[in-house]
């Protein structure tokens, strides 16, 4: 654990992946005392690379969060392992419950803790999660691209998500099982660009370690594809929010209950921002970093403001 030096910080950030650590930096460069508090478990670590990120292109995930931790520190930036259990407001701030006991105090909180997958509940999917099965086609696309790819159908999304792989492969088999009948407009569709589609339910992922090898069926098929695209559903890590009753959304694509944000990541709460996935569970890496920029620059605004209140106040 590491040492700390304030009692009281201008912002904790809770969530040291790409969001909380760009708005960490932002707010470290203005000169804020920040302590960035992390459990340490970014939503790609089952990846071994991360593409799509201009400048760290096909580099490790774990690159990106050294690099980034290195970065905020070097402006004075605090980070903390630890898990956030409790958040409350209290004399012009925010008290913040890190598991074990500790309490840290602060002026602003940006709150950048992510989503956790829950994956479908098919053998074989969570052991090749982020290497066989994927779930972004911008990120691991490329990557297997040309070959046989399989779509596992959790939600009526999975026609999108059918439909977008088909630009990576035109050797892409829907398994719709879990959808139900398609619609026939929609099989059309899918058939129009030769997308293969199977209805009996899907047993198993099966495969040799992280690899994929294909898809077994009710039917007693074994459906040949090299790599397979699902979307898990995503769980918001907000819970310890519970105390200051924040207001909350519904997403429109369906992907569940989130925290309301304007657009600079403030929640309705004046002291509060989120960013990154556990607002926007679609966002990929550059947008959690460009979401964290925006919050840090916002957050250093309200503290400007504030301080500018504070002075005329005991003028
Ligand atoms: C398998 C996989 C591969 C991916 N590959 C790519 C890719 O190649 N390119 C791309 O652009 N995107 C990729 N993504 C998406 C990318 O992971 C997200 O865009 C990114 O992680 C979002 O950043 P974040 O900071 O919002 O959340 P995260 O990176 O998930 O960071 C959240 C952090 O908060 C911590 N935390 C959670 N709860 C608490 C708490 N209560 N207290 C303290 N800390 C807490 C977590 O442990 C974690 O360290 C991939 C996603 C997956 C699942």
């Amino acid at each position: 654990m590491a040492p700390r030096s304030s009692s009281r910080w201008d912002a904790i950030v809770v969530g040291g992946g790409a969001a909380g650590l760009s708005a960490a930096l932002l707010l470290g460069r203005a000169r804020r005392r920040v302590l960035v508090i992390d459990a340490g478990a970014p939503r790609n670590r089952f990846a071994e690379h991360m593409h799509g990120v201009l400048g760290s292109e096909g580099a490790a995930p774990a690159e990106l969060l050294r690099r980034g931790r290195a970065e905020a520190a070097a402006y004075g930036v605090e980070r903390l392992e630890g898990t956030v259990e409790d958040v409350r407001d209290a004399e012009d701030g925010l008290e913040v419950r890190v598991a074990g006991g500790a309490i840290e105090r602060a002026r602003a909180l940006v709150v950048a803790t992510g989503i956790a997958d829950d994956l479908p509940d098919v053998p074989g999917v969570a052991e090749r999660w982020g290497t066989g099965v994927l779930h972004c086609p911008y990120c691991h696309g490329w990557e297997v691209r040309d070959q046989r790819l399989g779509v596992l159908a959790i939600s009526p999304m999975a026609l999108h998500q059918a439909r977008l792989v088909r630009q990576w492969s035109d050797r892409v088999v829907l398994f719709s099982a879990a959808i139900g009948d398609v619609d026939p407009a929609h099989l059309e569709r899918l058939r129009a660009r030769g997308i293969g589609v199977v209805p009996a339910e899907v047993l198993e992922v099966v495969g040799d370690g992280p690899s994929v090898r294909g898809v077994r069926t009710a039917d007693g098929r074994v459906t040949e594809v090299d790599a397979v695209f699902t979307e898990p559903a995503p769980r918001p890590q907000d819970a310890f929010l519970r105390s200051l009753d924040l207001r909350r959304m519904e997403h429109p694509a369906g992907l569940g209950s989130l925290l309301e944000v304007d657009a600079t990541g403030r929640t309705a709460h004046d002291r509060v921002w989120a960013v990154g996935n556990v607002v926007h569970p679609v966002a990929n890496l550059p947008t959690a970093i460009s979401e964290g920029a925006v919050a840090g620059g916002a957050v250093n605004g309200a503290l400007v403001e504030e301080d500018f209140d504070l002075a005329e106040r005991s003028a």
